[in-house]
């Protein structure tokens, strides 16, 4: 462990690379230099990285744990592929990839899945409340519409891979001092899809698909709040040869209220009245999804009180006809600043209610002392 392996490095891809493309990468590479095939003496060391970067970056946790905190991150871990015993048995490295196990993914003899898609879409506070229907578009594979997909040039058909019989496997029998060891590889001449394709479909260059502009309808429920994703199962890219379809995944934004908090399914709303309008009652005005409307402050409301509007805040997305509350908090504010008239009127009410008040220069408040002795 002389120097610090990179893992994207060690694989060729970006740090942004796709599953399907760490996979396509781990596939090309193990292809080169599995031992089994690579008799260089290197070959070895250089499968063991491979695999162990593939280990890594193909577990969607592992992968983040190792960006963020790179190779010592993980160096806890009792996993395969860090213990250097576990290396022994290439076959199960292989079986695990390429065989038929649901964690592997790709399956033998079957086109490639297309890849997932994120579309991040941008709503007002009014849609996600009330809910809305959006028209998207964005550039996405499609099944090509002149090889309808099989990446065959019109009028000629994908023959079966005469290197692995269109089975789209290679199995290779060894012996070693411990018996007899079946690998089993994917063929790399027809990439473990069992066809290949003799004169490409020239629309689509074999891959079977294009790249389009695809417009959807996207009905957004009411009550979707940000960070919130809506799955669209095969609405992603189409894989390659007729590759089942990935999932499009329409990740919603949210565009705060300027006036409204909102928390779940309540909306919060802090109104500003003075002291005389919190003595005597008076009528606000509170936004609410639906426009302002008027909401009635009784007299004697004291700071800090809540007005709740029932069911006038945001829907449940799971329980349709349940609704939160709009809470009106009432901040009684006190008049920093009084015009002569108004310290008049003030004083007055001291001492009409018989209150010490602070003493000020002249006029009314002279006469506010002298009452009050
Ligand atoms: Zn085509
Ligand atoms: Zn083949």
């Amino acid at each position: 462990m002389a120097t610090e392996l990179d893992y994207y490095t060690v694989l060729g891809v970006e740090r942004t690379a796709t599953d399907a493309e760490i996979k396509k990468a781990f596939r090309k590479l193990a292809q080169q230099w599995h031992p089994d095939v690579n008799t260089d003496p290197g070959a070895q060391a250089r499968f063991k990285e491979i695999n162990e970067a593939y280990q890594v970056l193909s577990d969607p946790q592992r992968r983040q744990t190792y960006n963020m905190f790179g190779r010592a991150g993980l160096g806890g871990e009792s996993g395969a592929g860090f213990d250097p015993g576990a290396f022994g048995s290439f076959s199960d490295i292989f079986d695990a990839f390429f065989g038929g196990s649901a964690a592997a993914g790709s399956r033998r003899g079957h086109p490639t899945a297309g890849s997932d898609l994120r579309y991040d879409l941008p709503i007002t506070f009014g849609e996600a409340v009330r809910g809305t229907d959006k028209e998207i578009q964005f550039p996405v594979y499609g099944t090509c519409e002149t090889c309808h997909g099989n990446g065959a040039k019109p009028g000629t058909e994908p023959v079966t891979c005469d290197s692995c019989g269109g089975r789209g496997e290679i199995r290779s029998t060894r012996r070693t001092m411990l018996g007899q060891m079946v690998n089993v590889t994917a063929c790399p001449k027809c990439n473990g899809e069992g066809k290949l394709v003799t004169e490409p479909c020239p629309a689509c260059h074999g891959e079977g698909r294009t790249e389009r502009n695809r417009t959807l309808r996207v009905s957004i429920p009411a009550g979707i709040d940000e960070g919130h994703q809506i799955r669209l199962s095969n609405e992603g890219e189409v894989g390659v040869r007729g590759g089942p379809a990935g999932s499009l995944y329409v990740a919603v934004h949210v565009t705060p209220h300027a006036q409204l908090r909102r928390e779940g399914t309540e909306l919060l709303y802090e109104a500003d009245i003075s002291i005389v309008q919190a003595a005597l009652g008076t009528t606000i005005s509170v936004p609410t999804v639906d426009g302002d409307e008027p909401v009635e402050v009784k007299a004697g409301t004291q700071p800090g009180t809540e007005i709740r509007l029932r069911g006038r805040g945001v829907p449940h997305l799971r329980r349709t006809g349940s609704k939160g509350d709009l809470h009106v908090f009432v901040n009684v504010v006190v008049p920093a600043k009084l015009s002569k008239r108004q310290r008049e009127l003030l004083a007055e009410y001291a001492i009409e209610s018989g209150e010490v008040v602070a003493v000020g220069h002249g006029g009314i408040l002279d006469k506010v002392r002298d009452a009050l002795g």
